[in-house]
């Protein structure tokens, strides 16, 4: 780790001092909904849908591509299963759900954690 950043091995950086990763250390406060050990979620501070979850793994990983090819397979379990326990949770299994993962400029990614949004509870409007 150099500074605050934690380099990974296909030339990217994470950076330590990004919203969600305070968040996990607790060092500012969320309002939970569920947790586990590699995983935990939180709604999201300026909901887009009646029910706006933000989904992130507790390691330190920056986007989906990321996630995928550095996890490991406990923490990808953990994390997808903790997705499942979320939705049933929120009671949004019966009517449907949206999932959604910017990733980078292009995809408008904001927070250079890996999360997921889990948007539900009314019906959605179009994808963009
Ligand atoms: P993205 O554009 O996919 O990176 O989304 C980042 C999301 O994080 C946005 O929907 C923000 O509203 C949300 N967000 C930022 N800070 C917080 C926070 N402290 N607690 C909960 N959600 C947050």
């Amino acid at each position: 780790m150099v500074g605050g950043y934690i380099k990974m091995n296909n030339n990217t950086h994470y950076d330590t001092s990004n919203i969600f990763a305070k968040i996990i250390r607790k060092e500012i406060p969320c309002q939970l909904v569920l947790e586990n050990e590699f995983a935990m979620a939180f709604y999201d501070i300026a909901p887009k849908a009646l029910i706006h979850v933000l989904l992130i793994p507790k390691g330190n990983f920056i986007n989906a591509h990321h996630f995928h090819d550095n996890a490991s397979l406990e923490e990808i379990s953990g994390f997808y299963r903790l997705q499942s326990s979320i939705v049933e949770h929120l009671g949004l299994n019966e009517k449907g759900y949206r999932l959604i993962s910017n990733t980078g400029s292009h995809g408008r990614q904001e927070v250079l954690h890996y999360h997921l949004h889990i948007l539900g509870g009314e019906p959605l409007s179009c994808m963009l």
